[in-house]
């Protein structure tokens, strides 16, 4: 009825004139033929101005906005039927738009929350590599510097600004890594990713260096950045030059009784030893040299059990003055034997420690017994023990050898012996190694201060029981 309305409306319109001038004829009836005649002229000349008059004003936009509407619907949803002058459809149309606007913001959520777990993850990905302790440095094909994390800034000495690549020479103080990522970018190297090892020479000192490089391609197989790894295994070598020299200094200690062992006890069954004196004689040297062979297992399963930690320390408030009498009144024997003058100076007045009264007395046993061991004759040997803010502080002091000054750093390894003073005393190297060991597990630190041919002294700091 709509539809036919809109299309018809401008017969309905003339019609509807058409019975006014009808009845204008009508009216004019009962007066005078002209006036009918006139109402009817204007009648028809008032049809005749309003079909352009509507076709203008209101028909014509109307078609062009129908016709927008309808090429914007059909624009939008080819498949909508929009039938000309169907507004229902172009309305339906707009409820489709609606319904697909509705969708493209729920994908925009879903977008932005993608982003935002993207973003989180490349935050934990940064924030991983910044905190790695080795030294990561990306570069790109023209060899600047994108990313370097804080140990690579912390070990080439510099600070990177964000989004300002520069040139890796003017930022990595280190020529030869810097050749070695630049032959990277360059495809110098046949496989993508290698591993060396530099040296690299510091002011004071020599420090090794395992770098890993590795190219990152793109689809074209075009270089896109190369990243490089740098470890600094200065520590590493150490310890495995530390573990190889433990080694090699284990069979030489043993070697010497084992070789005693061998040679008496072969002689014995040679008949060499003529006499019951001589055989006694060969039968002490097997005796002491077994002893010596077992205290040196001894000593180092000991050690290994106190670095692994499985030794039961027995923690208790401890007295030292009594701890440090006794382990005088031990020593004192082989002092006076060596006619070596032997002091004490205990102060009254120390507090107790927490700590395990065995273990103490071998660190302070250990400590007297190379002080009289490597003082010669009719030397002296002092031990002081007093209050020191919140530690005891135990002195052992002699007037012997000494120990040169590029031993001292060395003192306390497993297995190292002063070379001058091997032949002073027969040892393992093992003592002051446990001493160390036996302090550390005390929260307890040793130091040692030397001067070859004037002595030696040993000061331990040890907290007070809280
Ligand atoms: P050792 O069984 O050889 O005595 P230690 O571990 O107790 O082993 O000592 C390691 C080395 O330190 C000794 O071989 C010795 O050369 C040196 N040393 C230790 N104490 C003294 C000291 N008081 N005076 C001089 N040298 C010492």
């Amino acid at each position: 009825m709509r539809r036919f309305l809109n299309r018809y409306y401008l017969l309905i319109l003339g019609g509807v004139l058409l019975l006014l001038a009808g009845v204008g004829l009508n009216l004019g009836g009962g007066s005078a033929p002209w006036i009918s005649l006139v109402l009817f002229m204007a009648a028809v000349l008032l049809f005749a101005s309003t079909v352009p008059v509507l076709h203008f004003t209101l028909l014509r936009p109307y078609h062009h906005l129908r016709r927008q509407a309808d090429a914007f619907a059909r624009r939008c949803f080819g498949e909508v039927p929009c039938d000309q002058g169907d507004l229902e459809g172009f309305a339906e149309g707009l409820q489709q738009l609606g319904d697909a606007v509705d969708q493209a913001d729920l994908r925009t959520r879903e977008l932005e929350a993608t982003v935002k777990v993207y973003a989180l993850e490349k935050e934990q990905m940064e924030t991983i590599l910044w905190s790695l302790p080795i030294a990561i440095l990306v570069t790109d094909r023209f060899n600047e510097l994108l990313m370097a994390n804080d140990a690579a800034q912390r070990m080439f000495g510099f600070q990177r600004q964000e989004g300002n690549p520069r040139p890796m020479e003017e930022i990595l103080p280190w020529a030869e890594l810097v050749d070695l990522i630049k032959g990277t970018a360059e495809r110098k190297l046949k496989v993508p990713r290698r591993t060396v090892e530099l040296n690299r020479d510091l002011e004071e000192e020599t420090r090794i260096y395992r770098v890993t490089l590795a190219s990152i391609t793109d689809h074209a197989d075009e270089i896109l950045c190369v990243v490089t790894i740098i470890q600094d295994i200065t520590k590493d070598r150490e310890i495995e030059r530390m573990k190889s020299e433990f080694v090699a200094n284990v069979s030489h200690e043993l070697k010497a009784p084992l070789g005693a062992i061998k040679a008496y006890s072969e002689m014995l069954l040679d008949g060499e030893a003529k006499d019951e004196a001589s055989r006694l004689e060969f039968m002490e040297v097997i005796a002491q040299e077994t002893d010596r062979l077992s205290g040196m297992i001894e000593n180092l399963l000991d050690l290994s059990r106190l670095e692994a930690g499985v030794v039961q320390m027995n923690m208790q408030r401890l007295n030292l003055i009594n701890l440090l009498q006794s382990v005088v009144t031990t020593i004192r024997p082989s002092a006076e034997m060596k006619k070596i003058d032997l002091e004490t100076d205990i102060s009254q007045y120390i507090v107790p420690v927490t700590g395990d009264e065995e273990q103490l007395g071998r660190v302070f046993m250990n400590l007297l017994s190379n002080a009289v061991k490597y003082t010669p004759e009719g030397g002296k040997v002092d031990l002081t023990a007093r209050l020191e803010g919140d530690f005891i502080r135990v002195d052992v002091a002699d007037t012997g050898y000494g120990i040169p000054e590029e031993d001292l750093p060395r003192i306390f390894e497993k297995f190292f012996r002063v070379k001058k003073n091997r032949k002073v005393a027969k040892g393992t190297g093992m003592g002051l190694a446990m001493v160390k060991r036996i302090l550390e597990i005390h929260n307890a630190e040793i130091k040692v201060e030397s001067e070859p041919g004037k002595g030696s002294c040993f000061t331990v700091f040890i907290p007070a029981a809280k």
